[in-house]
């Protein structure tokens, strides 16, 4: 089955850990020369195949490349686009989307867009005017939490026929280099870890959700284009325990997993195509946000993250599992 035009399902594998080493893991994948199927060849067999997969030697920017790139340029023309990462805690999902050093080639998707629409900026005739617009929170528990301002909490979405689908009181910052989004960006996370002192392992439960809004105007035939860019690293796909000593993991459980399957629903009746009607958009709060840059005109590229190790193969299997099913 092939996946529609505008979404792409990727799949990357990172190199086993340290920790997965030491347990006696063993590589339990082999991708095949094409690069679009894969062995698992554990206590099961079988194979996947996707639009794409990157296997453990891979590097930053072939993933960029093939999953971003071409999202970016539409995004510069004035379409919506979202990249997520999907996969169990560990998988590799931020280091995909972030990466550890933004001064490095191990710099991730992130700070590769960011870099890469300042500079077209700066290459554009000047008489384009550009203005960058960046958002970011995160939703827990079915809650939007503002990152870039302390105190908003419980945001809500709104749709106007001027905007559209967004959430409301959403601090918006105008940047106006490459270097302005990296430090929001690091304040949000420090945001992000703040509140998760108390809780169990906060971040990995949480969808973050960073939004660029590229504005374009053409100062001499007038004219205003905007794309509208979400970047988002999915809470951990495994199984979350159902059983708290208060019930809180219960619920959390519950809504955790009911973002990640409503995703899988969106996206599965956007690539089987036909009866947009019935896209389930306002079964979470993260399809929602996403309405207007899922489907549609819209890029989307889904990248799902493994581990390649013996030790994870349940996970890795229900993982490639929910990809399938998206394309
Ligand atoms: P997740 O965000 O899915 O929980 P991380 O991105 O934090 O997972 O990755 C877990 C660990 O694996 C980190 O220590 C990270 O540096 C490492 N890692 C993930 N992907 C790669 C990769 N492609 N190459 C090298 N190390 C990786
Ligand atoms: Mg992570």
């Amino acid at each position: 089955m092939a996946s529609s035009g505008n979404v792409k399902v990727v799949c990357r594998f990172r190199p086993q850990l340290a920790n997965e080493l030491s347990k006696g893991g063993n590589s339990i994948v082999r991708v095949d020369a094409g690069g679009t199927a894969c062995q698992i060849n554990g206590q099961r067999k079988a194979t996947f195949s996707f639009d794409k997969i990157f296997a453990d030697g891979c590097t930053q920017e072939e993933v960029y490349d093939y999953a971003a790139k071409p999202i970016v340029e539409d995004v510069l023309k004035g379409y919506n686009g979202t990249i997520f990462a999907y996969g169990q805690t560990s998988s590799g999902k931020t280091h995909t989307m972030e990466g550890p050093n933004v001064d490095s080639e191990e710099r991730g998707i992130i700070p590769r867009i960011v870099y890469n629409i300042f500079s077209y900026i700066d290459l554009a005739p000047e008489t384009l005017e550009f203005t960058v617009r960046v958002s970011y929170f995160e939703i827990y528990m079915e809650r939007i939490r503002d990152l870039l301002t302390d105190g908003n909490v419980n945001l809500q979405i709104h749709e106007n026929r001027e905007r559209g689908v967004y959430v409301r009181h959403a601090t918006e910052l105008y940047m106006q280099d490459p270097e302005d989004v990296m430090a929001v960006m690091r304040s949000g996370a420090e945001r992000r870890s703040v509140a998760a002192t108390n809780m169990n392992d906060h971040s990995s439960r949480s969808h973050s959700v960073f939004l660029m809004e590229i504005t374009q105007k053409d100062t001499i035939k007038g004219g205003l284009k905007t794309g509208k860019l979400f970047l988002v690293d999915l809470a951990g796909s495994e199984k979350v325990s159902k059983t708290g000593a208060d019930g809180t993991v219960l619920d959390e459980a519950k809504n955790i997993n009911k973002s990640l399957s409503a995703l899988g629903l969106v996206i599965m009746s956007l690539t089987e195509g036909g009866n947009r009607q019935h896209v389930p958009y306002r079964d979470s709060k993260l399809t929602r946000i996403l309405q207007e840059s899922l489907g549609g005109n819209a890029r989307t590229t889904m990248i799902i993250c493994c581990s390649p190790s013996s030790y994870n193969e349940q996970e890795t299997i229900s993982t490639l599992r929910f990809g399938l099913r998206a394309k």
